[in-house]
């Protein structure tokens, strides 16, 4: 099993897609370990894409992740990282496939909906970043699973 970190941006937020986006992943198989509605530091958002800190897009980057809201998720599953990848699409949305996230629901690459991490060292270091150690594996948490038990 592999967990990774799933961002919907502030643009997904705001079109109302985090239940299509939810769905999508849980239909897929993988299980949801953490989530959380949050506006993020601009601090955080550079932290967060400090490996395109020379790029020129990175000031309009970081000032469009800190613009709303974002919800930021750990999920788990075989494959977690690449699986996710493959979900999410292309990250240039005039380039992703229909039928993945990017594919379906954006046009631009400055609003691309939604971030995964893109391997397994990035995840724990996003993890760490925005759930520090509540997305270690391991630490008891509710499961949905449990809900099989309930009358
Ligand atoms: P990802 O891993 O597929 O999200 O892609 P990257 O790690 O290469 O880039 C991080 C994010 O930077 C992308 O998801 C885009 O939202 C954004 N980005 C990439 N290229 C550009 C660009 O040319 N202009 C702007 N404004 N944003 C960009
Ligand atoms: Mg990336």
């Amino acid at each position: 099993m592999e967990r990774t970190f799933v961002m919907i941006k502030p643009d997904g937020v705001r079109k109302g897609l985090i239940g299509p986006i939810l769905t999508r992943f849980e239909q897929k198989g993988f299980k949801l370990q953490e989530m959380k509605l949050m506006r993020i530091e601009r601090d955080k958002a550079e932290q967060h894409y400090q490996e395109h800190r020379e790029k020129a897009f990175f000031g309009e980057l970081v000032s469009f992740l800190t613009s709303g809201q974002v919800c930021a998720m750990v999920w788990e599953g075989p494959n977690a990282v690449a699986a996710a990848r493959l979900l999410i699409g292309h990250t240039n949305p005039a380039n992703a496939a229909p039928g993945t996230i990017r594919g379906d629901f954006a046009l631009e690459v400055a609003e691309n909906i939604i971030h995964g991490s893109d391997s397994a060292e990035s995840a724990d270091r996003e993890m760490e970043l925005f759930f520090g150690t509540d997305a270690k594996p391991g630490i008891p948490s509710f499961d949905v699973d449990e809900l099989d038990s309930y009358p």
